[in-house]
């Protein structure tokens, strides 16, 4: 396998217009050497857009692509050390497997593709497959063979764009822990584009959540979750809650905040948001944070914790938690996934609850943005 992995991947003021419409603001971002990276957003956010300004396959409308040292901008994509693997693989259907694989090599005249060949088989676990057509093989498989066949010609950056998208969701799990293997064993970067948050989590080092043509936060998926700096992070990535709250001063470490009547502790450090006194402040907190215990057992609850009282509207059992909403004042309809409990009979809508969480699982976001 290739030892020169090209260097980091610069995106410098890249910007794509469509006459008027702006589909990529300018953006700034530098995916390292070596790491698996996800472009995650919504539809029509600008993910592919990106992904393809690197491939070479879309001129920028303003910016520069750097690979290590020398600058692509200019460079077709035929000339870029890079490669693509789309939703639609793309094989060859009259080829077949080992010949789909070896396209690159003779296209360029190499003579003794075999062992090449068979290398890269065996890397997607198709050595066994390698006389059969694309036909013959299932979804998982035949992207398998796009992925090998790209990086065969030792791409320094391999892009992934919605690779998995066509298949099953049993599927697309295998998938993704196939294609973080395979990364780790190549070392080569991969910039993969896709919708779905758990597939970026599950599989990338570092994630660049995109929104309206913006990177609108970019980080290592346990911090984006833990850490969301926005509403729209936070929703993307999962569920939250949001109390909206005022800074009501500060002790030590941690801002007082008044809710609705009563108070609730946020850790300076956890607060995003201006953290003067008067400022409104919304306070983000997951629904598996929560611990949710019967009002005639308030008493039990351990000091130090945020709590506010309401009252169960709705319980669903999912196999491993069961999800109640609550309904309070403070929030239209909190949503609380509680897990590992002996459930409580009592927790019956209707019943009256105190919702509790350590305030260190708490996040302080500015409160001129939507909820939504
Ligand atoms: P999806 O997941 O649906 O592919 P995306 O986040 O990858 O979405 P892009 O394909 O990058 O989004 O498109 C971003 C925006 O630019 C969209 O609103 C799209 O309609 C627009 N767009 C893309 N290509 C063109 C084009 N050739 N001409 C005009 N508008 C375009």
């Amino acid at each position: 396998m290739t030892t020169d992995h090209g260097g980091d991947v610069r995106l410098t003021g890249i910007s794509k217009t469509y006459g008027s419409f702006t589909a990529v603001q300018p953006l700034d971002l530098t995916v390292p050497e070596g790491s698996f990276f996800a472009l995650l957003g919504a539809s029509g956010c600008g993910k592919t857009t990106t992904l393809r300004m690197i491939a070479g396959l879309e001129e920028p409308s303003s910016g520069t692509v750097m690979l290590g040292d020398q600058d692509v901008t200019a460079l077709p994509p035929y000339k870029r050390p890079v490669n693509t693997v789309f939703q639609s693989y793309a094989l060859f259907p009259h080829l077949d497997i080992f010949e789909n694989v070896a396209f690159g090599l003779r296209r360029r005249g190499v003579k003794s593709v075999k062992k090449q060949v068979g290398e890269m088989l065996d890397l997607v676990q198709l050595g066994e497959q390698a006389r059969k057509k694309p036909h013959q093989l299932s979804g998982g498989q035949q992207q398998r063979v796009a992925v090998a066949r790209a990086l065969i010609n030792h791409p320094k950056v391999l892009l992934l764009d919605e690779p998995l998208g066509a298949l099953d969701l049993k599927l697309r799990r295998q998938m993704q822990l196939e294609l973080k293997r395979i990364q780790t064993e190549v070392g080569i970067t991969f910039i993969h584009v896709t919708h779905d948050q758990e597939e970026a989590m599950t599989m990338a080092d570092t994630v660049a959540v995109m929104n309206a043509g913006r990177v609108e936060q970019l980080g290592a998926p346990a911090d984006l979750y833990e850490n969301p700096a926005s509403t729209f992070v936070a929703n993307f990535l999962g569920t939250s809650n949001f109390i909206e709250a005022e800074v009501a001063g500060r002790s030590g470490d941690d801002l007082t905040l008044k809710a609705g009547g009563g108070k609730l502790v946020l850790p300076v450090s956890r607060c995003t948001a201006s953290a003067a006194t008067g400022e409104k402040v919304l306070v983000g907190i997951r629904p598996e944070k929560i611990s949710l215990t019967h009002a005639d057992d308030a008493g039990t609850i351990p000091d130090g914790r945020n709590r506010i009282t309401g009252r169960v509207a709705d319980s669903s059992f999912i196999g491993v938690s069961t999800q109640y909403v609550i309904e309070s004042p403070l929030c239209d309809a909190f949503e609380v996934y509680a897990q590992n409990i002996e459930r409580d009979s009592r927790l019956a809508p209707g019943a009256e609850v105190v919702l509790h969480w350590n305030p260190a699982h708490t996040f302080g976001l500015d409160a001129a943005q939507d909820i939504e």
